[in-house]
């Protein structure tokens, strides 16, 4: 095969693949352009895919037709049948099999180095090819046994506590350190014919060994960033499969999604107030003994309804509401702006506040929010309306849970310290709607907020709850 002999037109066709890419990430930064930026990320696929269609040099048209027959028909159905609320799990299936795939193009290129035009004059794979094959297979092997945790723990078939290791850092960086080496002495000495250097193998099985060493200590409050973390691999992962194809439309995409991916992860460390590093090395901070799901103790909390929130929040002059997973499981967002309509008709000025983990997924919030076409000047990130709370007169908390819960500032063993949190505690008024007062938040923890004197806990599920205020306020 001529692998290296790329016509004009191809890298053409790539190049304005790519700059679509890029535009595609410019127009998603922010919700009044992200249309665009999707338009232009599905213009950048189309053109890829059908010049990689035109151009197809390992597989013929019949064999590609198929693969994506069976492979889009799988993917169709599974994403018609997905609930919004496992749209986190099934993103990290699909890095998972992003992952896969890299280290299987690097297996088919060391069985077959022929076929990818990898071969030297000599008979032996190239040192080159040898060592873009090596990272490959370690980056794809980490990102498939880490995003296979990652579903797992984001599917309730593994606990989200931190698993923690005696020695694991130990384990993990010298693990680490036996790659780097490995890959080193496989690219550089020993057999380099097709499939002979039995290094690979090994290099194969101790990533894979890494990805899911590397994620099991982390639960609770970081499963956010491991998320991004992993779309980021998942993106250095395609972009290893595009030198070992020498596919430069890969390569370009891969690095903008590892990237980006990695840009992702770092701005959610931050708002997360975790070190990017300690994150990315597995468990770091998180001590023994953590895990939270502390036990209950029972306290008073008082119980209101719908007609007292419906009643307070239409006295007030200003409400911040507080969306968090529990509306995404209720579907919540539609009657929530109703509720919203109907508080500014009596001249109640509303505020979203959106936290930057809430949900289950990066973003998640601001997704529902704009489906159920919220106004985007009325949706405040945490630091530009936390101060806010102090002169507020009602917090309503819809189905949000950790990221209200004042532990995170006070209580150094729980799970959750040290992640900033809405002061809800400084509002006058607190609604909190949740369905049961034992149903915890994703990290598993008792929340003070629940027992405060100015906290009226509204037992029902979110929509439901929010459907009875509406029809109160509208009396
Ligand atoms: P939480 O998961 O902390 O709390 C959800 C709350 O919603 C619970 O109190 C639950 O209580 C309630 N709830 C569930 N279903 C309903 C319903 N139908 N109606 C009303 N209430 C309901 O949510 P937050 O958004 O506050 O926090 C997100 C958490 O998820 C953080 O810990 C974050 O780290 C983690 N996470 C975030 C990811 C991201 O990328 N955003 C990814 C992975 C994890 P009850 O059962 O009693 O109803």
């Amino acid at each position: 095969m001529e692998a290296h002999s790329v016509s004009p037109w191809v890298a053409v066709a790539y190049l304005i693949a790519g700059v679509c890419f890029i535009l595609a990430l410019r127009g998603l930064s922010s919700p009044a352009t992200s249309r665009r930026g999707n338009r232009y990320g599905m213009l950048g696929m189309g053109i890829a895919v059908v010049t990689t269609l035109v151009t197809h040099e390992i597989a013929s048209l019949p064999e590609i037709l198929v693969a994506i027959a069976i492979g889009g028909g799988v993917g169709f159905v599974m994403a018609r049948r997905i609930q919004m609320t496992a749209m986190p799990q099934l993103v990290a299936a699909f890095h998972s099999l992003v992952g896969l795939a890299a280290v299987l193009v690097a297996v088919a290129a060391f069985l077959n180095p022929e076929a990818f035009g990898i071969l030297g004059a000599d008979g032996n794979i190239m040192p080159v090819s040898r060592l873009e094959m090596a990272l490959g297979v370690a980056i794809g092997a980490i990102t498939f046994s880490g995003s296979v945790i990652a579903f797992a723990k984001l599917n309730g078939n593994m606990s989200g506590s931190p698993i923690l290791l005696p020695a694991r850092h130990v384990i993990n960086l010298g693990t680490l350190g036996a790659i780097l080496v490995l890959t080193a002495l496989f690219a550089h000495s020993g057999a380099a014919g097709p499939g002979e250097n039995p290094l690979f193998w090994i290099i194969v099985g101790l990533a894979f060994a890494i990805g899911f060493l590397l994620i099991i200590p982390i639960g609770g409050a970081d499963m956010p960033v491991v998320v991004s973390m992993l779309n980021s691999y998942s993106g250095w992962a395609a972009a290893a499969m595009g030198f070992t194809l020498h596919n430069t439309a890969m390569i370009v995409t891969g690095a903008l999604v590892g990237s980006s991916g990695a840009i992702l992860s770092y701005i959610m460390c931050k708002a997360m107030n975790r070190s990017f590093l300690s994150v990315i090395a597995g468990g770091f901070g998180a001590e023994a003994g953590a895990g939270g799901g502390e036990t209950q103790e029972q306290r008073p909390w008082k119980r209101g309804s719908a007609e007292d929130a419906a009643f307070l929040m239409k006295e007030a002059e200003n409400v911040i509401i507080i969306p968090g997973y529990g509306m995404a499981v209720a579907q919540a967002q539609h009657v929530l702006r109703e509720m919203a309509d109907q508080l500014k008709k009596h001249g109640v000025g509303v505020k979203y506040a959106i936290h930057p983990v809430a949900g289950r997924m990066p973003g998640h919030m601001n997704v529902l929010l704009a489906e159920a076409n919220v106004p985007y000047d009325e949706v405040f990130e945490l630091e530009d309306i936390n101060g806010e709370f102090a002169q507020c007169d009602v917090a309503f908390i819809i189905g949000a849970n950790d990221v209200v819960n004042p532990a995170a500032k006070t209580d150094k063993t729980s799970p959750i310290y040290g992640m900033p949190v809405f002061d809800v505690d400084k509002a006058k008024t607190i609604f909190f709607i949740k369905r049961s007062m034992g149903g915890q938040g994703y990290a598993g923890v008792d929340n003070d907020v629940f027992y405060m004197d100015q906290t009226m806990m509204l037992l029902a599920d979110a929509k439901k709850m929010v459907e009875d205020i509406n029809k109160a306020l509208a009396e």
